[in-house]
C-alpha cells in the first residue's frame, strides 16, 4: 500500500476562476507545480478529487472535463511533475442536464470518490494526505484517517473560524505540502 495525497483542483492546484473549464485558462497556484513534483518524488500518489458541478448545471461536459485534466497533465509532464488520477462528481442535485441532475454519492464531502482512489491506488490512508480550500474537501479524508491542511488565502485568514473548522492552515498548496511532509 501506498502514501497517497488526496488534491482537491479548483483554488488548490489551480486558481479557482469560477466552473473553470477551458484549457487555455488553467493557471497553477504559486508553487503547485514544485509542490507535486515533491509529492511524486516522496512517493506519494496522486488522487486529484474535485467537484464539477457545472457539468450537472450545464456549462460544461464530461470531455470538457477530461480536456482540462489533459491540459493540466500535459503541463505537470513539462515539468517532471505528475498526477496519478484525477476522479470527479460531474453532479448536483440543483443541475439541469439530465443524467447529472441528481443528489448522488460522489460530490464532496461523501467520500465515495476517495474510497475509489484508496482502492484503485492501493493507498494506505493512514499515511496519506488531504490538501483543499473547504472544509469539505479534508473531512472525508480525514474520517478514513489521513492527515490534512486546509488552504486558507492570506485575505480571508479568518474565514472560516478556528472553532467552525479546527484543521492546520496554509495560505497554498506548496506550503500545505511543506507543512504535511515537514519540510
Ligand atoms: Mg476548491
Ligand atoms: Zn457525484
Amino acid at each position: 500500500m501506498n502514501p497517497g495525497a488526496f488534491l482537491d483542483r479548483d483554488g488548490t492546484i489551480n486558481v479557482d476562476s469560477g466552473y473553470v473549464a477551458s484549457p487555455d485558462l488553467l493557471e497553477f497556484t504559486p508553487g503547485a507545480i514544485d509542490a507535486i513534483r515533491t509529492l511524486n518524488r516522496r512517493g506519494y500518489s496522486i488522487a486529484v478529487i474535485t467537484n464539477q458541478a457545472g457539468v450537472a448545471r450545464g456549462f460544461h461536459t464530461e470531455s470538457d472535463v477530461d480536456a482540462f485534466h489533459a491540459e493540466m497533465s500535459r503541463q505537470l509532464a513539462l515539468a517532471d511533475a505528475h498526477i496519478d488520477r484525477f476522479y470527479y462528481c460531474p453532479h448536483h442535485e440543483e443541475g439541469t442536464v439530465e443524467p447529472y441532475a441528481i443528489q448522488c454519492d460522489c460530490r464532496k464531502p461523501a467520500d465515495s470518490l476517495y474510497r475509489r482512489a484508496i482502492s484503485e491506488l492501493d493507498l494506505d490512508p493512514t499515511k496519506s494526505i488531504v490538501v483543499g480550500d473547504k472544509p469539505g474537501d479534508l473531512t472525508p479524508a480525514i474520517a478514513l484517517g489521513a492527515k490534512g491542511v486546509l488552504i486558507v488565502p492570506q485575505a480571508h485568514v479568518d474565514h472560516p473560524t478556528v472553532e467552525e473548522c479546527p484543521f492546520q492552515r496554509a495560505g497554498d498548496l506548496h506550503s500545505a505540502v511543506g507543512q504535511l511532509l515537514g519540510l
